[in-house]
């Protein structure tokens, strides 16, 4: 098969969709594969190191797209890529079709095959896709949290870890899942003392077992909340209830019981936040104050680390991108349902439940 990968040209995305060890890969079962003029160089990979992989480089995207079976991407397309996007071409990325109206409707229009990395589903429930982004995100919300508690960012001024003679400082971690959990390794490495809630019991006990002693585990709900947010130095959000709003769990007039400086890292604001005051900033500008709280809202957290970014993510879909090189994308998705439910547009058709609900489309 033959396989694109253009640069991403959405704002400050620096990751890219294939390293060089992909390339590789890919080659070495006998696909072409055309990387853009400097598509890696923002995860850190040359033109050179594509070539010696195996890989031609071509100058344009517009080039990338007419050559190209299969294109392998990060970011949804922007307006300025649909109309490159030919029938029958099989594009491989995240798209979170459910958010945006226009681009489901030129990729109907296109009548290309559209895989999207976020609905590639597990047996269990699980999305394989979305995990390595979340793990970057949770251990990354402890880094920015701790920098957020130096008093010239306005934070407490209190070191995590504490030194000899000094107790650490307080972490607060709302939901147990990839995030929190990910949050919890490191903070706890660093020293702190370390609560984590979540609803689920099971999941408590899961954590229990597998979290070093300085973590604590907690059922979440309002009244434990109030009682923990007193003294907490850093409070990460980290629920997330599938296809869904993030609940309210921290008001603004929760606020006022927290101390001055006390540091907010809402990752869950990517699904509206689970605290009220947050709204999604940038890298740029990542936090704001409100009643002497520190908020950390950046929506895209792993747009900071590309290097790492790319490669845990790219760990995650070569083997799906191989099968559907190999396979081509019907027999590949007939054998593998995970791929399956990564269709949700094909030949002008929608093909799945969330698109069709949110556009009000037939399935
Ligand atoms: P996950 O499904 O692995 O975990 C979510 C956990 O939240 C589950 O264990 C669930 O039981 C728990 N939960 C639900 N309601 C709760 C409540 N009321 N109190 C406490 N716990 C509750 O999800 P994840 O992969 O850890 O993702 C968490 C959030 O982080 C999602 O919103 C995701 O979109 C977001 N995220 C943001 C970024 C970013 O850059 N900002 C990056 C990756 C992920």
């Amino acid at each position: 098969m033959i396989i694109g990968v253009p640069k991403e040209i959405k704002n400050n995305e620096n990751r890219v969709a294939l390293t060089p060890a992909g390339v590789a890969e890919m080659t070495g079962r006998g696909h072409e594969v055309y990387v853009q003029h400097n598509a890696g160089t923002g995860s850190g990979f040359s033109d050179d190191e594509y070539i010696a992989a195996g890989a031609a480089i071509l100058d344009s995207i517009e080039e990338v797209y007419a050559i190209a079976e299969m294109i392998m991407k990060v970011k949804e397309p922007i307006k300025q890529e649909y109309s490159l996007i030919k029938k029958d071409q099989l594009v491989f990325t995240y798209f979170h079709f459910a958010s945006s109206e226009p681009l489901t409707m030129a990729m109907i229009e296109s009548g290309a095959v559209c895989l999207a990395y976020e609905t590639v589903e597990k047996k269990d429930g699980s999305l394989p896709l979305l995990i390595p982004m979340s793990e970057v995100a949770g251990r990354m919300s402890v880094q920015e949290g701790a920098k957020s508690l130096e008093k010239p960012l306005k934070g407490r001024g209190v070191l995590l870890g504490g030194v000899p003679g000094v107790p650490p400082g307080k972490v607060l971690i709302l939901g147990g899942g990839v995030v929190g959990t990910q949050a919890a390794k490191m903070a706890a490495g660093l020293g702190a003392q370390v609560t984590i809630m979540d609803i689920s019991l099971p999941r408590l006990r899961q954590l229990a077992d597998i979290l070093p002693a300085n973590v604590t585990t907690m059922m979440s709900n309002t009244y434990n909340i109030r009682t923990m947010i007193k003294d907490a130095d850093l409070i990460i959000g980290a629920v997330l209830i599938p296809g869904a709003k993030a609940p309210l769990l921290i008001t603004r007039e929760m606020l006022k019981e927290m101390r001055p400086g006390t540091v907010l890292v809402d990752v869950a604001v990517d699904q509206g936040g689970c605290i009220e005051t947050c709204t999604p900033t940038t890298h740029e500008n990542p936090t704001f104050i409100i009643d002497d709280i520190v908020h950390y809202c950046v929506a895209n957290m792993p747009g900071a680390v590309p290097y790492t970014s790319t490669l845990a993510l790219t760990n995650a879909t070569l083997p799906y991108a191989l099968q559907l090189a190999d396979k081509g994308w019907q027999t590949a998705c007939r054998e593998n349902k995970e791929l399956e439910k990564g269709l949700n547009i094909a030949n002008g058709k929608v093909l799945y439940k969330g698109v069709a609900e949110a556009w009000s489309l037939p399935l």
